[in-house]
C-alpha cells in the first residue's frame, strides 16, 4: 500500500478499525450503540442512520406484479396440460389479449388491476408494441418457466427499460442512436461485472491507472487495489466547500492520457449532490480531446434529481451507464439494475484496436459462444464473462425479476405528472429540514444540484461555520477520527458511517435521509447538537475559551 493511501485508512479509523469498509465499522458502531449487528425489530431504541436502504417502497407495481402473476397461472392452467395433481403448461399466445382484459373487468377494484389496465394501453398506445407479444413475454416471464432468452435481456423487456432509461437519464437532452442493455443483479452485480470484463479483456492492466470521481461508494475506492485489478488511481476530489463540484482543475486531471477511465457516481454517494450541468459539459469537452477515454457513471441517486441528465447523455459512446431500482422503488431485495452502452461505442472501437497475441488470446475465450468472437461486442462480453463464458447459454436475469423491473418502469413512464417523484423527494426534504433544524444548521434550499438521499455532516466545515478554525484544530488535536462517531452510538445510540470511508476530506458523518422516519432525524438532530456542545464544554476548560454552546451554524 503507498504510503499516502496508508494514512489515509489511518484516518478513517482507529487501531484494527483503520482498514474496515464503513459498511464493516458500522457493525462495530453498532455494537457500542447496544444493538446487534443484524436489526431486531425490537431494537426500538437505536436509530441506524447508517443504512442506505431505504424505509420505502412502492406499491402500485408491486401490486400489479401479484395479480399478473395471479392471471398467469390461470393461464398455465387452463393449457392443454393441465392436471389436477398439480402440472400446468405454458400461456397461450391466442386470444391472450382478450382473457387479460376479461381478468381486469372481473377483478375491477382490485389494487394493482388499474394500474395493469393502464400499462397495457401504455405499451399498446404511446409505444407502438404489441398488447399481446407483451403479456406473453410477462407471463411467461413470471411464470419462470424459461431460461431468460436473449440472455442479455428479454425483448420487449429491453425496449420499455430502455425507455425509461431515456426519459431518466436522457430527459430532453438531444441523444443520436440507440443502447443496448444488459439486465442484471442490482448496481452490485453491474460494477463486479464490468470491472471483470474489463480486465478481461485488457481495457485495464495492472498498473493502469483510473480516475474516481471522490467522495464515492466505497467500492469503487476499494476495488481498484485488489489484487485482481492493481490499479493506479487518481483522485478527482469534490469538496465541501464548492458545493461538492468538482473544480475545473480536479476535471482537468482526466486530460493526463495515463488515465483509462474515469469512475463516478452521480448524484454522489454520499454527498448527494448531481453535477453541476457545466461540469457535465466541462467533462464532454474533456472527452472530445480524449476520445479514448472511458467513463463509467453510476447514476442509480439520478431518479431522485431535478432534472436529471446523466453523463451518458452527453457523451454517449465513450459512457457505461450503470442504473438500479435499488433506492428509487425501495427494492434491495429484487436485486435489479442495468448496464446501458451506445450501439456505437469506444469500448468496442478499444476492442477492435487491441494487439493481435491479445486478440488471440479473446478469440479462444469466446470461441465456444460465437464463429465470430472477435466481433463480439463489449456488452455481450459483459454477460458471457458474468456466467464464465461457458455458462453463457444460461446466462442472464431471471425473468421474474425481469417483470418486475418492467412494471417499474412502466409505472414510472405512465406518471407523466411525476407524482410519485414529487412525493419522495418532499419526503426526504422534510427529514433532512428536522435534522438541520434540531442540530441548529441554517441551510440555503436553493441549490439545484442538492438530491438529499443522504447528507454529510462535515465536521471541519461545520465547526469552523460555528466556532472557527481554532476548535477544528483542537478537535482534530485531541480526537480520533472515528472517536466522536463511537462517542454518538455509545451516548445516543445513533449510527452515522464514517464519511472519511467514502473519500471525504475532512471527518464526516454520513446520515442516510432515506430509511427513518422524521421523528427520529430530530431525536439525531439533538443528539449530534448535545455532543457538539459537550466538545464546546471540553474545548472551553482546556483552552480557557469562552465559546457559547447551542450556537447556531
Ligand atoms: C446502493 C448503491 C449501489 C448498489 O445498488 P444495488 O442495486 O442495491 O446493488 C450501487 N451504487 C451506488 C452508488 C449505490 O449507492
Amino acid at each position: 500500500m503507498a504510503k499516502h493511501e496508508k494514512k489515509e485508512k489511518e484516518a478513517a479509523g482507529h487501531g484494527a478499525l483503520a482498514a474496515l469498509s464503513p459498511f464493516e465499522l458500522k457493525d462495530e458502531l453498532i455494537k457500542a450503540a447496544g444493538g446487534a449487528a443484524v436489526e431486531r425489530p425490537a431494537n426500538v431504541s437505536m436509530l441506524n442512520a447508517g443504512r442506505g436502504n431505504p424505509n420505502f417502497l412502492a406499491t402500485i407495481p408491486r401490486h400489479g406484479f401479484w395479480q399478473l402473476g395471479l392471471f398467469a397461472m390461470r393461464e398455465s392452467e387452463r393449457s392443454f396440460a393441465y392436471m389436477p395433481e398439480g402440472i400446468g403448461g405454458f400461456p397461450k399466445h391466442e386470444g391472450l389479449a382478450e382473457r387479460f382484459e376479461l381478468f381486469l373487468r372481473e377483478n375491477k377494484g382490485v389494487p394493482g388491476i388499474d394500474f395493469l389496465a393502464g400499462a397495457l394501453s401504455y405499451v399498446r398506445d404511446q409505444l407502438g408494441l404489441s398488447g399481446t407479444d407483451w403479456l406473453y413475454e410477462m407471463c411467461e416471464g413470471i411464470l419462470a418457466s424459461n431460461y431468460p432468452v436473449p440472455d442479455r435481456m428479454l425483448k420487449l423487456s429491453e425496449v420499455i427499460v430502455g425507455q425509461y432509461l431515456r426519459r431518466e437519464m436522457i430527459g430532453k437532452h438531444p441523444f443520436i442512436g440507440e443502447f443496448d442493455i444488459f439486465a442484471v443483479e442490482g448496481g452490485t452485480a453491474a460494477m463486479t461485472y464490468i470491472f471483470n470484463t474489463m480486465r478481461e479483456n485488457h481495457l485495464i492492466t495492472a498498473g493502469d491507472t483510473i480516475a474516481l470521481g471522490r467522495p464515492i461508494f466505497t467500492p469503487y475506492i476499494e476495488i481498484p487495489t485488489l489484487n485482481d485489478y492493481q490499479l493506479k488511481v487518481v483522485n478527482l476530489d469534490a469538496k465541501v466547500e464548492n458545493d461538492w463540484q468538482y473544480s475545473n482543475e480536479e476535471l482537468d486531471k482526466l486530460r493526463d492520457p495515463k488515465v483509462k477511465a474515469f469512475f463516478l457516481v452521480n448524484p454522489s454517494n454520499p454527498p448527494s449532490v448531481k453535477i453541476s450541468d457545466e461540469s457535465l459539459q466541462y467533462i464532454a469537452d474533456i472527452v472530445k480531446e480524449r476520445p479514448d477515454l472511458i467513463l463509467l457513471t453510476d447514476d442509480v441517486y439520478g431518479t431522485f434529481a431535478d432534472d436529471f441528465v446523466s453523463l451518458f447523455a452527453l457523451a454517449p459512446q465513450n459512457t457505461i451507464l450503470v442504473y438500479s431500482y435499488s433506492k428509487y422503488f425501495g427494492a434491495t431485495g429484487w436485486r435489479l439494475g442495468t448496464i446501458a452502452t451506445h450501439k456505437d461505442n469506444v469500448l468496442d472501437r478499444l476492442l477492435a484496436e487491441l494487439p493481435a497475441d491479445i486478440k488471440k488470446e479473446l478469440n479462444h475465450r469466446y470461441e465456444s459462444i460465437t464463429t465470430e468472437p472477435e466481433k463480439l461486442r463489449f456488452i455481450d462480453r459483459l454477460v458471457a464473462d458474468s456466467r464464465t463464458v461457458a455458462l453463457n447459454h444460461t446466462a442472464g436475469l431471471s425473468t421474474p425479476q425481469q417483470v418486475q423491473m418492467v412494471l417499474f418502469s412502466l409505472f414510472s413512464l405512465m406518471d407523466t405528472q411525476d407524482a410519485y417523484k414529487t412525493a419522495l423527494k418532499r419526503l426526504i426534504r422534510s427529514r433532512k429540514r428536522a435534522l438541520y433544524e434540531e442540530v441548529g444548521i441554517s441551510f440555503k434550499d436553493d441549490d439545484p444540484n442538492q438530491v438529499d438521499y443522504y447528507t454529510i455532516l462535515d465536521l471541519n466545515f461545520l465547526g469552523e461555520r460555528a466556532y472557527g478554525p481554532q476548535f477544528v484544530k483542537w478537535l482534530e488535536d485531541n480526537t480520533k477520527p472515528s472517536e466522536l462517531l463511537f462517542e454518538l452510538a455509545k451516548e445516543a445510540r445513533v449510527v452515522l458511517l464514517p464519511g472519511l470511508g467514502f473519500g471525504t476530506q475532512h471527518r464526516s458523518g454520513r446520515i442516510s435521509l432515506a430509511n427513518l422516519n422524521e421523528s427520529d432525524y430530530r431525536k439525531i438532530g439533538r443528539a449530534l447538537r448535545k455532543l457538539m456542545d459537550e466538545y464546546v464544554e471540553r474545548y472551553n476548560t482546556a483552552t480557557g475559551s469562552h465559546l457559547k454552546p447551542g450556537k447556531a451554524i
